[in-house]
């Protein structure tokens, strides 16, 4: 089972966690629901996913304590500013029947420096009101990080695309988000379902006895990173949360790494 993390708030947050982007209605409250009774307790969701409101339902519906369960939605870029932030944040709650979320990220950092900055601010109060129990930011260069940084209150987490193939570019920011004590959370941890069929991954996979998507989302966790991959499937959400059973080589690491060399 994947412990908790500490962050830099003193909030914990699960180690590994349950993306929906693209699953809606029924399938969303299913899966979502299948996802916390194989264990799973960080869910992501976000506004533009237009399912925030299955994710709730999948939560009502589970015995599952709710101070157990650490949801994560996002603001849309298209709400940026103070006052729209917070009416968005507002609506968000509302559509999960929630009191307060886990982790709410801004989504985009988009080109609006100046709306970017006030929706920060939004989410700082937010975080000081206790209805954000954390904030953080998702798809942040390492400048955006930066100006986040200056306005004197740090984000707990940045999630951005992780996975073999795009290793070599996000490098930066992952270093740069250890060194202040940022998570990173690996989004598209499988890279949405594609390269898990190459000769590394699939050797590595025949050696561990792991099935292709265990081995690049434990290449994840090695990296100090929460994924939070997708699936519509239960024997896959079951398959993909069995990763803290087994370690990978330092060998097999860098052949992971290599793979966005070379690809
Ligand atoms: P993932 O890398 O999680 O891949 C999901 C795809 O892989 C689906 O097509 C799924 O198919 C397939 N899959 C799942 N498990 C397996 C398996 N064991 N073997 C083979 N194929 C598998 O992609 P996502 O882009 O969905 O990323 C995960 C989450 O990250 C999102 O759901 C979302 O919550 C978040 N995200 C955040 C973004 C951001 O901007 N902050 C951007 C993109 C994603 P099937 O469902 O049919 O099983």
């Amino acid at each position: 089972m994947p412990g908790r993390v500490k962050l830099n708030n003193s909030e914990k947050m699960p180690a590994f966690g349950f993306g929906t982007w693209n699953l809606t209605g029924s399938k969303c409250v299913e899966s979502t629901g299948e996802a916390l009774r194989v264990g799973y307790r960080l869910l992501d969701t976000a506004r533009i996913y237009g399912n925030e409101t299955e994710v709730g339902e999948a939560i009502r519906q589970s015995p599952i304590p709710r101070e157990d369960i650490f949801i994560t939605t996002k603001l849309w870029p298209n709400d940026f500013g103070y006052e729209t932030a917070l009416r968005a944040f507002d609506e968000s709650l509302e559509r999960l029947m929630l009191e307060y979320i886990d982790l709410y990220l801004i989504h985009w950092p988009r080109d609006d420096k100046e709306k970017r900055q006030q929706s920060w601010l939004a989410l700082v109060e937010l975080a000081k009101q206790g209805l954000a129990k954390s904030i953080g930011v998702s798809n942040y260069g390492i400048e955006h990080l930066e100006e986040t940084l200056n306005s004197g209150f740090a984000p707990a987490v940045n999630q951005i695309e992780f996975h073999p193939y795009i290793y070599e570019e996000q490098r930066p920011i992952l270093e740069f988000c250890k060194k202040h004590s940022i998570i990173v959370e690996a989004y598209s941890p499988l890279s949405q379902g594609h390269g898990l069929n190459s000769i590394t991954v699939r050797d590595i996979s025949e050696r561990t006895g792991r099935t292709p998507a265990q081995v690049v989302l434990r290449w994840a966790v090695q990296h100090d990173t929460i994924p939070i991959p997708k699936s519509a499937h239960a024997e896959r959400i079951r398959e993909n949360f069995k990763v803290f059973d087994f370690e990978l080589s330092t060998d097999d690491m860098k052949m992971l790494d290599e793979l966005s060399l070379t690809h």
